[in-house]
């Protein structure tokens, strides 16, 4: 958990653009954005991936989606995807559970 590039982004180690942080959840700008707004929200608790999640976990979980929901609609979307990557065949690159949610672009289904 040390070397984990979020628990750092939490403690303040590494900085970030942060929308938003309260005692259970973290939200900042992706540092590679992938569509016009792109940010992720993640829990201060270290969890591994959505596979790693349990039933302890299930009150931050739920709180991502509303906190999510909020910021993106107060940045003015209503259309927007929200995707959780598990496992590196994925695309998960970092392994603290994070929920991107992007959106301000037209979204393709299926996604690559
Ligand atoms: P994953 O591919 O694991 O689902 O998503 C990890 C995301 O974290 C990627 O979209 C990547 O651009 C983003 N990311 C990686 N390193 C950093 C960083 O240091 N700061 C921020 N803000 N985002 C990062
Ligand atoms: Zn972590």
């Amino acid at each position: 958990m040390n070397d984990c590039l979020f628990c750092k982004i939490v403690a303040g180690e590494i900085p970030a653009d942060k929308l938003y942080e309260d005692d259970d959840v973290l939200v900042f700008r992706d540092i590679a954005p992938q569509a016009p707004t792109h940010f992720l929200v993640i829990p201060r608790k270290h969890i591994k991936g959505p596979a790693d999640v349990t039933i302890d976990d299930e009150q931050v979980i739920g709180k991502l989606l509303r906190i999510g929901g909020d910021i993106v609609a107060r940045e003015g979307h209503s259309h927007y995807r929200i995707v959780f990557n598990n496992g590196s065949r994925a695309g998960q690159t970092v392994f603290h559970i994070h929920m991107h949610i992007l959106a301000g672009r037209n979204m393709n289904w299926p996604p690559g």
